[in-house]
């Protein structure tokens, strides 16, 4: 079969690699129907993350079940199933409470832009559809697997009420999502950091009611201003820069939360400055496997269209281009067709 693998920064080549196999009893195998690039892979990408010996690479997937070990039971061959970008038995004391990318017995679905990928612990990552979804709700669907559901996290970590005010920092697919989450759990302000116009257009097209386009301490007064000088309620921080986390601390108001998905790169926080500033705090990994029957719900129902976020749609074969188009912020989010 075809597969995405990384040779080292910058260099992403599609290969004929073996199909996959059942190895454990709770693996499934799916043949991919769509896959997609990341923000998280082009930090192997740009070398920030290092790559030492080429590896399969990609982790988000909507696809068919081709085969099923033999405990697998909530899933069977022919279904349309999404999954989560980390493998969860959906049963442990920490799923069950809601963080399924922590499970006791969590694993790595890897190499996901390929045409067929091995899914550990299939029943509790894989949810299938009721039906065979139409072809045009198959971008909406594939971001349930990742950005769709790491916005979601942002928005509930954040703790988004109705009627409340929620900043978002970054305009990136995860970013816009979170405009869409905050917007669904009834923020009734949602304020968007982006400098990019068509970035922002979708921002405003998903629910924010305000754009700030400064950025560092001036975004920071900027948010001031649009909350009566206090701060918003809740921050969505999508980027993990130390720039980005210091602008959602700033930006919250005492007592108010901040939501953090972006993966932490060089980040400190002053212990004595966030006692003092009253801010929550809570992130990780987005625990995308809790919200995807909800989510896909909303999808069948029209409510939500995350899946305008992918402005760019390549065969398999050009996944370089893809990355190479995010790489250079000419793509918000590239889907791939294997
Ligand atoms: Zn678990």
């Amino acid at each position: 079969m075809r597969a995405t693998i990384i040779h080292g920064p910058g260099d992403i080549r599609v290969e004929n690699v073996p199909e996959p196999k059942i190895v454990a009893p709770t693996d499934a195998v799916i043949r991919t129907v769509a896959t997609c690039v990341c923000g998280s892979d082009l930090w192997s990408y740009r070398g920030i993350n290092p790559v030492t010996e080429p590896q399969p690479i990609g982790h988000e997937y909507v696809g068919i079940v081709e085969e099923t070990g033999s405990d697998v039971s909530t899933v069977r061959p022919g279904q349309f199933v999404i999954g989560s970008f980390i493998a969860s038995d959906n049963t442990c004391p920490i799923c069950r409470a809601g963080y399924h990318t922590s499970c006791r017995h969590r694993d790595f679905p890897n190499g996901c832009q390929a045409e067929y990928v091995r899914i550990p612990l299939a029943d509790g990552t894989l949810v299938a559809t009721q039906e065979q979804p139409a072809e045009e709700l198959m971008p909406n669907l594939l971001t349930l697997s990742d950005v769709m559901g790491t916005g979601w996290y942002a928005a509930r970590a954040a703790e988004v009420k109705p009627g409340s005010t929620a900043v978002v920092v970054g305009d990136g697919a995860v970013g816009l999502s979170g405009v869409i989450a905050a917007k669904e759990l009834g923020a009734e302000h949602i304020i968007a950091m982006s400098r990019h116009e068509s970035r922002q257009k979708l921002a405003l097209e998903f629910g924010a009611t305000d754009i700030v386009t400064e950025r560092g301490e001036e975004g920071v007064a900027r948010v001031k201003e649009l909350t009566n000088g206090l701060g918003a309620d809740s921050v969505l921080e999508c980027v993990g820069t130390k720039e980005s986390m210091h602008q959602a601390l700033q930006s919250t108001r005492p007592g108010g939360n901040v939501g953090f998905v972006g993966m932490p790169h060089d980040v400190q926080i002053d212990g004595q400055q966030l006692f003092f500033s009253h801010v929550g705090l809570r992130g990780g990994p987005a625990p995308v496997r809790a919200y995807l029957p909800d989510l896909i719900e909303r999808v069948f129902s029209g409510r939500i269209n995350p899946g305008k976020v992918f402005d760019l749609t390549l065969s398999l074969d050009e996944v370089a281009e893809g990355y190479k188009a995010m790489d250079e912020r000419r793509a918000i989010k590239a889907l791939l067709r294997p």
